[in-house]
């Protein structure tokens, strides 16, 4: 299967201090990726540099085919993406904060009522913002990530702040998502539990270093190994 997402070598400096080192990520398409690696690894830095919102200082990638910085209008295109806390105008409602990110899209106004209704806000729709619960205000995140219905999604921890119950729901809508429409996903966490449900293959970082790929088989039969070692 072919690579939705390559990067060679993508890395990032500031000044003497080397956030992202030479990571070469592999992500399939249709698969759920799972970037895992504890808080200052480098996963946000990663990511923006793939969406374009600061610039790598060594390295390239490859999008869909598509070769940054070239292509860089068209990458864009083709990513939906929720970067930290997504924020959002208090006093509109969920469905007007949409719009707005609809009309700079220039997208059909009948995407804001289908991403409402993928994340299962369509009946807050016209709640104010503010009055989202926090579980709500991450799905209003991911709504504004699915408009126009992108082939990939980039979702930096997503359910950062969330209770049990929200991060088995974003969990579930990520799977449904994966599922019906075969958007590549990569989704990052600082918690591998977080995303062992979900997640087909797994990038792990740490301090700017890529430390392996590996798929979700792979993963449990390495488990499964240290488990009969430690029996024994
Ligand atoms: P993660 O998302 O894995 O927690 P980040 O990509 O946010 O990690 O950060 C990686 C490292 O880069 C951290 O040590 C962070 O402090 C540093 N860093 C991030 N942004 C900047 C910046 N604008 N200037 C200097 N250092 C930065
Ligand atoms: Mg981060």
């Amino acid at each position: 299967m072919k690579n939705m997402i390559e990067t060679k070598n993508l890395s990032k400096t500031y000044k003497a201090f080397t956030a992202v080192d030479h990571v070469s990520l592999h992500i399939k398409k249709g698969s759920i990726y799972g970037f895992l690696g504890p808080n200052g690894a480098g996963k946000s830095t990663t990511m923006k540099m793939l969406l374009g919102l600061t610039a790598p200082t060594d390295g390239d990638f490859q999008i869909d085919n598509l070769t940054f910085p070239n292509d860089r209008v068209q990458i864009l295109k083709k990513i939906g993406s929720f970067i930290e806390s997504p924020s959002f105008y208090p006093n509109l409602t969920g469905k007007e904060n949409l719009d707005i990110i609809r009309r700079i899209l220039g997208l059909p106004e009948s995407s804001v009522d289908e991403a409402l209704e993928l994340v299962g806000l369509s009946e807050f729709g016209n709640r104010l913002a503010k009055k989202y619960s926090l579980g709500m205000k991450q799905r209003l995140g991911l709504a504004s990530a699915l408009l126009g219905e992108p082939p990939i999604l980039i979702l930096d921890e997503p359910t950062n702040g969330l209770d049990p119950e929200g991060i088995i729901e974003i969990r579930k809508l990520v799977l449904d998502l994966n599922k019906k429409s075969n958007i590549t996903i990569l989704i990052s966490s600082h918690y591998l539990d977080e995303l062992s449900k979900i997640a087909t293959n797994y990038g792990f970082i740490d301090k700017g270093h890529i430390v392996e790929e590996i798929s979700y088989e792979e993963l449990n039969s390495k488990i499964r190994e240290k488990t009969t070692v430690k029996i024994k």
